[in-house]
């Protein structure tokens, strides 16, 4: 079987082998899902997405390969002050909008420039700066729709 270099599978295994870790296809299952959504979905949603091709898996088993796979830094998560955590394969720089009404996050594209995150960092003294997440709040269209009516 032949694997194109730059495949979710190829960079899959290789991010595995780095740390140490063993390929799975409950692993390559969480991480094809996650790297073919823009949903950032909860653990439960991640489970209920690959259910139907590994029937047997169990949201622990979910739970266990989702942390594997942000230790290995192929997934981000997104935790959150009421104690949910949402997944998200996307590990380039962009920001979230987040919506204050039914949690849906949804991707904002940019980054800050390097000399705005360094006055922030400046800012934080005693303090060591490792990343910044910066999240719009508001609602989304579909929950001002509802509002209306
Ligand atoms: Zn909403
Ligand atoms: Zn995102």
């Amino acid at each position: 079987m032949s694997v194109h270099h730059d495949s979710h599978e190829g960079i899959l295994r290789s991010a595995l082998e780095e740390n140490g870790l063993r390929y799975t296809e409950q692993r390559s299952a969480v991480f094809e899902h996650l790297a073919n959504t823009k949903s950032h979905p909860t653990a439960d949603e991640v489970l209920l997405a690959v259910r139907p091709a590994l029937p047997g898996i169990s949201l622990a088993t979910v739970y266990k390969s989702l942390e594997t796979l942000v230790g290995c830094g192929l997934v981000n998560k997104l935790t959150y002050s009421d104690g949910s955590s949402r997944y998200d394969g996307c590990t380039d720089p962009h920001h979230h909008a987040r919506c204050g009404r039914c949690g849906r996050v949804v991707d904002v594209p940019g980054s800050l420039p390097e000399d705005q995150v360094e006055g922030l960092r400046l800012g934080a003294s005693d303090f060591v700066v490792t990343g910044y997440r910066l999240e719009l709040t508001g609602y989304c269209q579909p929950c001002l729709t509802a509002e209306r009516v």
